[in-house]
């Protein structure tokens, strides 16, 4: 699909609109905790974006190592939806086939992992497994690990869901509805395992 296609269907996408209101201040970037790790800072996406540079958009880890913390959404004076529109990214990104690169792979899964193990999110507990997945990059950021724990921002004690055995039965059932849901639309499936 061309690049004018790619833009309207981003902007049809919810808020992905607001798009257009992006000043190009560069508060999202400034703000962003994750942007050492990013290819490029939000504000750098949006650019790209609007000028239909969709493939550097979709190869560029930005939307997949996003954390959804909304830190860049409450700060933005335009008031975009940054976090928002990082999802609807990642959707017309998957739609396409593309996948997160290895090191972000991983953190999926090891998310993935923890969530179906406990029913919510531990993060001690999927840094762990994160560990046993790519050991070089847990090792390079352990200070920061450190830094968390110090400031008891890192839980070691995981208290699971009242009732992990439905929630992994609700868990599969989402699976197989999407998995419906994506081969009548002919989608392209994607899945950790297989980036
Ligand atoms: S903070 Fe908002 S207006 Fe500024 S660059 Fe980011 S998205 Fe654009
Ligand atoms: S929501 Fe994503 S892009 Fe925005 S500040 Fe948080 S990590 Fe960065």
């Amino acid at each position: 699909m061309e690049a004018r296609g790619l833009l309207k269907e981003l902007l049809e996408m919810p808020g992905g609109d607001q798009i257009l209101k992006c000043i190009q201040c560069g508060t999202c970037s400034g703000s962003c905790p994750m942007y050492q790790a990013m290819d490029y800072g939000p504000r750098r996406l949006f650019a790209m974006a609007k000028g239909g540079d969709f493939d550097e958009v979709f190869r560029s880890n930005t939307y997949w190592i996003c954390a959804s913390c909304y830190f860049c959404t409450v700060r933005c004076p335009r008031g975009i939806k940054i976090t928002d529109i990082m999802y609807a990214l990642k959707r017309m990104a998957v739609a396409r086939g593309y996948t997160p690169r290895e090191k972000s792979a991983y953190m999926y899964q090891a998310f993935k992992e923890t969530v179906e193990q406990y029913g919510r999110l531990s993060e001690a507990r999927m840094m762990q497994k994160y560990l046993t997945k790519a050991p070089m990059d847990a090792i390079k950021n352990a200070s920061l690990g450190l830094k968390l724990l110090l400031k008891k921002r890192m839980e070691f004690k995981v208290e699971p869901v009242k009732n992990p055995g439905t929630f992994k039965a609700m868990l599969e059932k989402a699976r197989e509805l999407a998995h419906e849901g994506s081969s009548q639309e002919g989608e392209v499936q994607w899945s950790p395992e297989e980036a």
